[in-house]
Formats: structure tokens, sequence, C-alpha cells
């Protein structure tokens, strides 16, 4: 059983491999056997090494991903590397944080470029190469618990997450009879650079942890299961859903 789980002779893209989330998701892919293409706008060698010290092979894409120009740049570099693009995790974002009544149109635009609508080019160019070469393929978006509760002072990024929840499922109708499966991973609150801010902030903090039923934050670890399952042969018939990893946040 535990084969299909595996991701030997596979390739990932991952972006925002640098840090965080994906940082962690760039080692859970290369311990599960996969080839790994790590995209970001700074260089990937703290990954790169953690990677390789599991045995692994990583190949950094510097990109940035603000607007949609590296799109095919990022998928070429992938398929000539290592012959194919099996899986696209788009896990890069941002977040800012202000009242809904001072947002710039400039901050607004931001967010909404790189947690959407990169997200959805680089999606298109890699299901466009998926269906060319008749492999069958992944994609993986990460979402938040912002995906489905409006948050405070993020109306950008709730937007950007609830959109990308929404895109989940209408790639998912488009894409499903050609051999993709797009699904997505709602993240609840984990411990990383998009969270350090209110972590220190002791009241937010404290609220935070009250809501939790399991009473912890998410580490970059906590994820690593789901992303292996979403990769792998063993949710082959899951498509277009919204896996929350969470410690319980939204059974609240
Ligand atoms: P993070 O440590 O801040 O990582 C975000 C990643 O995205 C970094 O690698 C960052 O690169 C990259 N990125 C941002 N803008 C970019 C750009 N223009 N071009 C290229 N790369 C860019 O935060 P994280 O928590 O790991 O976040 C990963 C994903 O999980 C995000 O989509 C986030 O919204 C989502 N998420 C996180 C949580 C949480 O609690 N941590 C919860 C729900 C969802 P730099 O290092 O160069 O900025």
């Amino acid at each position: 059983m535990l084969d299909m789980f595996s991701l030997k002779g596979k390739t990932v893209i991952v972006t925002g491999a640098n840090t965080g989330l994906g940082q962690g998701m760039c080692v859970a892919y290369a311990e599960a056997g996969a080839n790994v293409c790590g995209v970001a706008r700074r260089s990937c060698d703290e990954t790169k090494a953690l990677v390789e010290a599991k045995g692994g092979k990583f190949l950094e894409v510097i990109a940035d991903l603000s607007t949609t120009e590296p799109v095919k740049r990022i998928i070429d570099s992938c398929i000539k590397e290592y012959g194919s693009a099996d899986i696209l995790v788009n896990n890069a974002g941002i977040i800012k944080r202000e009242d809904a009544i001072n947002v710039t149109e400039d901050d607004w635009n931001q967010v909404i470029n790189v947690n959407l609508n990169v997200v959805f080019f680089l999606s298109q160019e890699f299901a466009k190469r998926a269906i060319e070469s008749g492999r069958k393929a992944k994609i993986i978006n990460i979402c938040s618990m912002l995906s489905y509760q409006g948050g405070f002072r993020v109306p950008s990024y709730a937007a950007s997450k609830s959109a990308v929840n929404g895109l989940t499922k209408a790639l998912c109708n488009e894409w499903a009879s050609k051999g993709i499966n797009v699904n997505a991973i709602a993240p609840g609150y984990m411990e990383t650079n998009n969270t350090k801010d209110i972590k220190a902030d002791k009241d937010r903090n404290e609220a935070i942890l009250d809501r939790i039923p399991q009473g912890r934050w998410g580490k970059p670890s906590d994820l690593m299961g789901t992303a292996i399952f979403l990769a792998s042969s063993a949710s082959d018939y899951i498509n277009g859903f919204t896996i929350a990893v969470d410690g319980g946040w939204l059974a609240r």
C-alpha cells in the first residue's frame, strides 16, 4: 500500500521554495523520491542543502512571482532539467496588514498578483504542457483559513485566498478529464515568516491558541503528510477539494 505514496520518478515544482512551508515541502517531496524544482526570488541555498542531505535533486529557478513574466521560463527550466513537470505546488504568497479603509491600490495589486494572478497563469502554463505531453499531473494550491473566513485588516489576502479556493474547483472542472488533479491545502496557523508578527503579539497569540482545539501552532512539518498525499497516486480520485490542516480551527 505504501508504494502509492511514493513520488519516485516524479518532478515537483514548488514556488516560494527558499523558506517556510515551501522549504518544508521541498524536503518532504525529496524524501518521498521526487526531483525538486524550487522557485524563489532569492537564493535557495539552504533548501538545496536540506534536499541534497536527503539524497534528493534540487534545481533552483530564480523568479519574481509578482508578474506573470517568468511563468513560461519556470516550466521550461524544469522540463529541460528533469524531462517532465508532474506536480505544481503554488505556495508563494504574501500578506499585507492594513485597515481596509487605508489599503492602497498598489498594495492591493501586489497581493492579488502574487497570491492569485500568478497562481492562475502558472497553473495554465503547467496544464498546457501536461496535456501536450499526455502525462498525468497534479496541481496543489495553498489556501488559508481566510479561504473560508474574512479575517481582520487583511482584505486583499482574504480575497486572494478565497479566490484560490474557488479557482481550485474551477480548474478541476475543466482539467480533471485531461488527467490533472487540482486540489488545495488550507494551512491553519503555522509558525513561519508569514505569521511571526501575530505570534509576537501576546494578545493575538493567546486568542489564536484559545481557538485551536489542538492548542498549539502548526509547524511546517505538520503539512507534509497532506502535501505528499495530494501529490501522489494515493489521491488520484480526489479532485477540486481543499484539505484543511489546522489543528481543528475550522471546526470551532
Ligand atoms: P513565508 O515564510 O513568508 O513564505 C512565503 C514564500 O513566498 C517565501 O518563499 C517568499 O519569498 C515567497 N514569495 C513571496 N512573494 C514572492 C514573489 N514576488 N516572488 C517569488 N516568491 C515570493 O510564509 P509561509 O507561511 O511559508 O507561506 C507559504 C504559503 O502558505 C503562502 O501562500 C501563505 O499565504 C500560506 N499560508 C501560510 C499560513 C501560515 O500560518 N504560515 C497559513 C495559511 C496559508 P521571500 O522569502 O523572498 O519573501
